[in-house]
């Protein structure tokens, strides 16, 4: 019989997920093969794509087969001339967004089956799959026991208490800073509550963050959204700390900070080092971080580290870089991006924590409707109450193909051809007198500036050229100098980690940029 439901729309059977399915496939995978011959940095002027779009609301849909062919028309015509081609060999900027067949396959299982993994029973396999890659994620990192599913250890705040840890998939690092701080507040504020026997005095308004001056805007943001500061520039319970000459945090001026405050009433809550910074991926020292939360007494009254190593955190998948994370085990969390340089597509962002408890507690929510009898067990992790959103994707489906379809040494080779690639074009400037490096190259990411010709200006007016010829893109960015830590400069920034970036695109940029000078 005719299903004559208003139910049953078009273009939402089995069969057209299978042709319209095979159609985009097909598009993308044309898209890739012809992306380098893109200009990289879309030149479409603001309201272009606006102007050419109708106003409302188509009010019929499609009726034929054609009008699914202008959908793939004004792909081509209208969308990709407003794109950015974050996929092309070409793209240096910022940090890249990998892709890989196996993480594209991935999302597209992940939309296809588009299951809710908001808790253990609205897809065991969904929250199962995740907990065993963040496990195998973690072993590859070499990260302690106690950030895994099956880690355990005694919290010294509280007499050795038992405490649990475990990874989850966030969506950014961004996410990652904000779960960090509630949980660090939530258990902050208990240990107060514990050490003054319940009697405490202790409230959310005396909570004192602090990270580097050069750490991500995202740790700022987190304190705003968390109601800790009113904008960017409140300082009044975010501390940023001074770099050292590479751009990492000063411990020396961590400590007088956290004592400074100490000394006022305030409360220390989280610490964030950073592991690759943004701007020119200084590594922040965790055992000195860590040494001077042990040494003002926060440790033990539960302040929580956490680190940032959105970037730079995938080299220490190489046992000869495991260095970066040296000292991790003082960490109460950690993150980085499979979505920047693992081959997996955005987004994807890797956090783990050991003391899952304060984490779910800060988190946790149960209306009736949710209550279910494997939750109430106890038994399952509900990865609702690891993050911010109820719902979430099953992205644990892309890193899980990306991991099988590598492996470790599959992996490590890529992102070692990166570093590799990082310390040529870091040669090539150093060859060219007219350049100078702005800071030490760390892994595949080399910061530097033209010497001649005006310093700033010049090298505002070279990166814009580089990128207005659609060959390369570059970013850039303001860093201390040498002679003063005062006085900022304007550098910019060669970021090598592109999925589909070789050798001759690395050597074609340092060409081009040599070309453009004045
Ligand atoms: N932290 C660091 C060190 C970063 O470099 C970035 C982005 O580049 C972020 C955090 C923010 O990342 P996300 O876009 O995942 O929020």
């Amino acid at each position: 019989m005719r299903d004559t439901s208003p139910l049953s729309l078009p273009w939402n059977t089995p069969t057209d997920f299978r042709r319209l399915g095979h159609q985009a496939v097909d598009w993308i995978a044309d898209y890739l093969e012809r992306v380098e011959s893109l200009p990289v940095r879309s030149a479409t002027a603001p309201g272009e794509l606006l102007r050419q779009l109708p106003p409302g609301a188509p009010a019929h849909g499609f009726t034929s087969d054609g009008d699914w062919q202008s959908v793939f028309a004004d792909l081509d015509r209208l969308i990709v001339p407003g794109l950015t081609h974050w996929q092309s060999p070409n793209f240096h900027a910022y940090f890249p967004c990998n892709v890989s067949a196996p993480g594209f396959v991935g999302e597209i299982l992940s939309a296809g089956l588009n299951v809710n993994a908001m808790l253990w029973l609205t897809s065991p396999a969904a929250t199962e799959l995740e907990i065993r890659v963040m496990d195998w994620l973690a072993e590859l990192l070499a990260l302690p026991s106690s950030f895994r599913s099956t880690g355990r250890w005694g919290a010294p705040w509280e007499g050795g208490g038992e405490r649990r840890g475990g990874g989850v998939i966030q969506s950014t690092a961004s996410d990652a800073a904000v779960v960090a701080l509630c949980a660090a507040r939530t258990r902050v504020l208990a240990c107060a509550a514990n050490q003054t026997s319940g009697s405490s005095t202790a409230d959310a308004t005396r909570l004192v963050v602090y990270t580097s001056v050069h750490a991500h805007s995202s740790i700022t943001k987190a304190c705003m959204i968390a109601g800790l500061i009113r904008g960017p520039s409140d300082r009044s319970r975010l501390r940023l700390i001074p770099g050292d000459a590479t751009h990492a945090l000063r411990p020396d001026l961590l400590e007088a900070a956290i004592r400074d405050d100490l000394a006022s009433g305030l409360i220390p809550c989280l610490v964030v080092a950073t592991v690759g910074t943004t701007s020119s991926g200084a590594i922040d020292s965790i055992p000195a971080i860590a040494g001077v939360m042990e040494r003002t007494g926060i440790a033990s009254r539960g302040a929580w580290l956490h680190i940032d190593a959105a970037w730079a955190g995938a080299a220490a998948i190489c046992p000869e870089h495991r260095s970066l994370l040296a000292g991790v085990e003082h960490g109460d969390s950690l993150c980085f991006n499979p979505h920047k340089w693992l081959l997996t597509n955005f987004d994807c962002d890797a956090f783990w924590t050991r003391d899952r408890a304060s984490l779910i507690e800060a988190l946790s929510i149960t209306p009736e409707y949710l209550r279910n009898a494997a939750s109430a067990s106890h038994d399952v992790i509900d990865y609702r109450d690891w993050q911010i959103p109820l719902g979430r994707r099953f992205r644990a489906l892309k890193l899980w193909l990306v991991m099988r379809a590598f492996g470790a040494e599959g992996l490590r080779a890529y992102v070692r051809e990166h570093i590799r690639l990082g310390g040529l074009f870091e040669s090539l400037v150093r060859a060219d007198a007219r350049f100078e490096l702005a800071a030490p190259r760390s892994l595949s990411l080399v910061c530097f500036r033209l010497r001649v010709g005006g310093g700033d200006d010049a090298s505002r007016v070279l990166l814009e050229r580089v990128n207005a010829s659609g060959r390369a893109f570059l970013s850039h960015t303001m860093l201390p100098s040498a002679e003063s830590a005062a006085s900022s400069r304007f550098v910019l920034r060669m970021a090598i980690g592109g999925s589909f970036t070789r050798e001759p695109h690395v050597r074609e940029a340092w060409r081009l940029i040599q070309s453009l000078v004045s």
